[in-house]
């Protein structure tokens, strides 16, 4: 598998394609990102991951599945997201065609990867496991962890899901060659992001 990514958008938002041999997956495209992707889409793409809702994630959603007719996938609590515009950006609407609602094995033509709900920077966020890497969106980033402040936010589950985490993810062989994509900045490993959410553990 091959990672590619871009950032986007004032809040520089990663967006990634992810490539087996024959197929990609769009994971994120925010603000202005639709051009890139079709630029950068030379195999057949086959879905939109969407890590959580909150428009810098998912602005061109609408554009790529027009251009492409795939499925949008994310999960069930932030579906609304997708037609509420509470940024007030002119968020071109999307709706998801497959919304999973507990920890779910998810299958994409050549592809298979856990979605993993940990909600709390929003009610939906959540992480995708594809075994080699992670895309753990904005729940956590590189030496800190999702803002839990906000309008759609959560403290007491961003709580339990920064546990949750831990408690997945602690056993977990080979963690520091795990590598982990987040929502915004450079990636680090899955050792590195457990350091950062016992850190920010002890904070609450
Ligand atoms: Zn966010």
């Amino acid at each position: 598998m091959v990672i590619f990514h871009e950032s986007f958008g004032i809040l520089r938002t990663n967006c990634y394609l992810i490539r087996n041999e024959t197929e990609v997956i769009i994971v994120d495209p925010g603000q202005n990102a639709t051009e890139w992707v079709l630029k950068h889409i030379t195999d057949k793409a086959i879905g939109i991951l969407n890590t959580h809702g909150h428009y810098d994630h998912v602005f061109s959603n609408f554009a790529l599945q027009q251009h492409f007719h795939v499925p949008i996938i994310i999960h069930e609590d932030d579906a609304y997201l997708l037609s509420n515009d509470d940024f007030n950006v002119n968020l071109p609407k999307s709706s998801p065609d497959i919304s999973f609602t507990q920890d779910s094995d998810i299958y994409l033509g050549g592809f298979a990867f856990k979605g993993i709900h940990l909600p709390g920077h929003s009610h939906g966020t959540s992480i995708y496991d594809f075994g080699d890497f992670i895309l753990s969106g904005d729940f956590v980033m590189d030496r800190t962890v999702g803002r839990y402040n906000l309008p759609t936010s959560d403290k007491e589950k961003q709580y339990r899901s920064l546990q949750k985490y831990f408690d997945i993810y602690s056993n977990r062989n080979n963690a520091s060659h795990i590598k982990v994509y987040s929502g915004h900045g450079a990636p680090f490993s899955l050792e590195e992001s457990l350091e950062t959410v016992q850190k920010w553990l002890s904070f609450f």
